[in-house]
């Protein structure tokens, strides 16, 4: 059996556990510490535009966060984009709030300019205004910012951005992670980079990052004993994460240059099979760190091979790939929430595919998977 060719693994670079030895020989082993200020201070330094940045335990906490702090409460709604991951949705629900879906549009994946002005003025004639925009960049492609913001701005809707897979992408030259009124970021293991698990709050609002980096130590009140006013959450980043985040932020452009190339890579060597379709950046102002390299499975042709054979053809030889996110309003657990959609994500689920992406692929390794996917669908030809 060939070796296994994961969909993105973690990929160290020469810092990290450098930076990890030193929070053991000076015992800074807590959710707190030098390493969780530094790393801060480098994703600060790394996004600009006056933001500010809370490291989290995840992802998803940072996302629980910037809704808390936007005052979701119980009975409110808040607009998502459909097609993503869970962790986008969940932390409405976690607030008793109903998610709203919406569409993607076919040029970048991402939410629907279009629907979400529908899905506001539906919202608003039933008597509801959405709580807030959560806009997903995914496979790091950027959204359409300028047309979301516009929107967002013209009905006065905060918009919280979910870059958890977009660090180091940007759109028209503005890193994404410093559009959104609060964004998030998410390091969790087969992130662009990882630190093991975590999260970060981003925000130019420096009392909200206060506020976060209150309510995910327990929301404990100054006194010299446990006294609290509010109800707190434990969401802090651990010192030793943030080490392996200082040592990751060396390497961050290194890293999209490279998912970037076995982007290129790829599309290059299977230029020669029509029924494949790159996903492109819609036009020169959307830059993608290419977190995973993406395609389009056609198989209206007689040649019939979907998207599904492929993938259980490139697990034949040891080597994942994945569908693209299954929508939210497909999923049961978000049964008979509203949606406002043509049905683009839902095609863009029955023929997407991600390849093997990760920025420790050897050429070897892009091309064993070129191999099988030219051989699978060469197997089919008539
Ligand atoms: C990974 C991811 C998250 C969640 O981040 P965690 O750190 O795993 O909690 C949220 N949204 C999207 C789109 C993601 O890909």
């Amino acid at each position: 059996m060939n070796s296994k060719i994961w969909l993105s693994s973690p990929h160290m670079g020469a810092s990290e556990f450098n930076y990890v030895k030193e929070a053991f020989d000076t015992n800074w082993i807590a959710p707190l510490g030098p390493h969780v200020d530094g790393f801060e201070k480098n994703l600060e330094d790394f996004l600009g535009h006056n933001t500010y940045v809370a490291a989290l335990s995840s992802g998803t906490a940072a996302l629980h966060l910037a809704l808390i702090i936007l005052g979701v409460k119980a009975g409110d709604e808040v607009i998502c984009q459909s097609m993503t991951f869970s962790a986008s949705a969940n932390p409405i629900a976690y607030q008793g709030a109903t998610p709203v879906f919406v569409d993607s549009e076919e040029q970048s994946w991402n939410m629907s300019p279009e629907f979400l002005e529908i899905a506001i003025q539906d919202r608003l004639k039933n008597g509801k205004k959405p709580k807030a925009i959560i806009v997903v960049h995914l496979y790091g492609m950027p959204a359409n910012m300028t047309r979301i913001m516009e929107i967002a701005n013209k009905y006065n809707i905060p918009v919280v951005e979910d870059a958890a897979e977009a660090l180091g992408s940007s759109y028209k030259n503005q890193p994404l992670g410093t559009f959104g009124a609060m964004s998030i970021l998410s390091f969790n293991g087969n992130k662009i980079i990882t630190t093991s698990g975590g999260g970060a709050l981003v925000s130019a609002n420096q009392d909200w990052i206060k506020k976060a980096r209150f309510l995910a130590t327990q929301a404990r009140d100054v006194a010299p004993h446990y006294q609290h006013s509010h109800i707190g959450y434990n969401y802090r980043m651990s010192n030793i994460c943030a080490g392996i985040g200082r040592g990751q932020m060396e390497v961050l452009l290194d890293r999209v240059k490279q998912r970037r190339y076995n982007f290129e890579y790829y599309k290059n060597a299977l230029a020669s099979i029509p029924e494949i379709k790159f996903m492109e950046e819609p036009s020169t102002g959307y830059y993608s760190n290419r977190w995973l390299s993406t395609i389009l499975i056609d198989n209206t042709s007689n040649k019939s091979i979907d998207r599904e054979q492929l993938r259980l053809s490139l697990e034949k030889d040891n080597i994942e790939s994945r569908p693209l996110w299954k929508p939210m309003h497909l999923q049961p657990v978000f049964a008979n929430t509203p949606f406002y959609g043509d049905g683009t994500s839902e095609h863009l689920f029955h023929q997407g595919l991600c390849l093997p992406s990760g920025s420790n692929l050897t050429i070897g390794d892009l091309n064993r998977v070129i191999e099988q996917v030219v051989n699978t669908f060469a197997a089919v030809q008539v």
